[in-house]
């Protein structure tokens, strides 16, 4: 059967679009998710076209083969992870930014373009794509609207289902489905965009995309404020977020900007409780108005020191701090990252929640996130070569789903479901809501071949 699946693919792609070398099936085998299952692929296809990616669902389909399609694999949720016997559909050479419309305020892209590549095209024509996952320099675009990924500027321009206009989608069929247009306001028939944006490759292979552009906003001015209390910074968000718009409102932890001190000094007080970061690109008068608006809700809640900055070149330094949370924690040791939200009222009681999980485990959690989105990535960081340590952070990551749960929130804001949070899904949606997701992947692939194992 493996033989003569290979034959089969090869008798209809180019021969170096097929790869079976161990170490490069073993490099796409899981995506940054550590802790999630994955299996043996049997083989790795780089597809440069659409045709390709047809090809390989067709011979897929009729040999009833399971298909993981990837982007460039920095998911966190083990959403790209192999399974057993699969075809790993990389999507990575299909890299073109094909078009930049700068009056039409769109741009047409393959999904294997990074996000960083798109914000370069759009630039050059003095445009703005806003998505901005804290991955945009090495994620791409395909695997951010299969994740429909969030980011730090989401608070004011939304995620990435948000810039999306159309898409081309390859079926489990190998049939070719076009979704949306070039237009701004388009109702006609099902949303089959936001269909497949969030689908985590479920439900077909995005083989282009139709983005939204925007003139750039004036140049930001960023305030840093810090607290003696998680919850105090809790209350500022809440604060900030009732009476302005800033462009970007983040949060980090103490034990978060430790390891960011740890793994590159920048000159964050490693003793507050809590480090927040907010921005507004409203310029202006407006601008100044937002900013003193933000300080005063900061001061109001209890911060002890409250500072803003227009500087560009110092805006971007605090900005390096708060994106190299993640990595410096990693550095700390092993990690279970959550990805959970609430609604934005219950922030401060999230923040304290996770805090006594913390206590009452026995474990460190680095706290950190869109704080404006109510959406928080508090990240268990254990010892690798302790099974008792990872038992408590496995119990600790799943206190923290159920803390959100239990707060009217979801668990996952950003990161989808993925195999890790796969069997939490039914606890947030329902029965009903599951069969109804079920009913969904039998009507768009009945064989079940599109990523099987993942969300649903
Ligand atoms: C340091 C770091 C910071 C991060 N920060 C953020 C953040 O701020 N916000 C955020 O949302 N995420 C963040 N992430 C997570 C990750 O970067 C995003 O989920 C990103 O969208 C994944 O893109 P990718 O190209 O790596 O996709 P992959 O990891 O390869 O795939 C992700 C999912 O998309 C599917 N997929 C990929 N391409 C396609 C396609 N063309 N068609 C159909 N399905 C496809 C895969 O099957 C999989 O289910 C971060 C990750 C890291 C390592």
């Amino acid at each position: 059967m493996n033989t003569a699946l290979l034959r089969e693919l090869a008798a209809v792609l180019p021969s170096e679009a097929l790869i079976t070398d161990a170490d490069v099936l073993e490099a796409h085998r899981r995506d940054q998710a550590e802790w999630a299952p994955s299996g043996q692929p049997l083989v790795l296809v780089r597809a440069t076209c659409t045709d390709d990616v047809r090809a390989v669902l067709r011979v897929a389909s009729a040999r009833k083969v399971p298909v993981v399609p990837r982007g460039a694999g920095s998911g966190l949720s083990g959403g790209a992870n192999a399974t057993d016997g699969c075809i790993v559909l990389s999507l990575m050479r299909m890299n073109r930014v094909l078009e930049v419309d700068p009056r039409g305020l769109l741009a047409v892209v393959q999904p294997g373009v990074l996000n960083a590549e798109v914000k370069a095209a759009a630039a050059e024509k003095g445009l703005w794509y806003a998505p901005d996952p804290a991955s945009w320099e090495f994620s791409s675009l395909g695997g951010n609207l299969a994740t429909n990924a969030g980011g730090l500027c989401c608070v004011k321009y939304g995620v990435t289902g948000d810039a999306v206009l159309g898409l081309e989608v390859v079926l489990a069929d190998g049939s070719v489905v076009r979704t949306g247009g070039r237009t701004v306001k388009n109702v006609a028939g099902y949303d089959l965009t936001r269909l497949f944006v969030g689908s985590e490759g479920t439900l077909g292979v995005i083989t282009e995309a139709t983005l939204k552009l925007r003139p750039k906003p004036p140049r930001a001015t960023t305030l840093v404020a810090t607290f003696p209390t998680l919850s105090g910074a809790g209350l500022a968000v809440t604060d900030i977020m009732a009476r302005t718009r800033p462009s970007l409102l983040e949060l980090m932890d103490r034990a978060t900007c430790r390891a960011v001190e740890a793994y590159k000094p920048l000159g964050l007080d490693v003793e507050a409780a809590a480090f927040l970061l907010a921005r507004s690109d409203a310029g202006g008068d407006q601008g100044v108005a937002e900013i003193e608006a933000m300080a005063r809700c900061c001061e109001a809640a209890g911060a002890t020191f409250v500072t803003h900055s227009e500087d560009e070149a110092e805006g971007e330094l605090l900005l390096t701090a708060r994106r190299l949370a993640f990595p410096a924690l990693e550095r700390q040791g092993a990690t279970l990252l959550d990805d959970v939200g609430v609604p934005l009222s219950r922030i401060p009681e999230l923040l304290a929640a996770v805090e006594g999980i913390a206590a009452r485990r026995e474990v460190l959690v680095g706290t950190f996130g869109h704080a404006g989105d109510g959406n928080m990535h508090p990240t268990v960081v254990f010892d690798r070569k302790d099974p008792a340590a990872l038992a408590r952070a496995r119990a600790a990551f799943d206190d923290i789903l159920e803390a959100a749960l239990a707060l009217g929130g979801t668990i996952t804001g950003e990161h989808g479901v993925g195999v890790l949070k796969q069997p939490f899904l039914g606890r947030q949606l329902g029965e009903e809501a599951m069969r109804v997701h079920r009913r969904l992947k039998g009507a768009m692939d009945p064989l079940g071949i599109l990523n099987p194992g993942k969300v649903c």
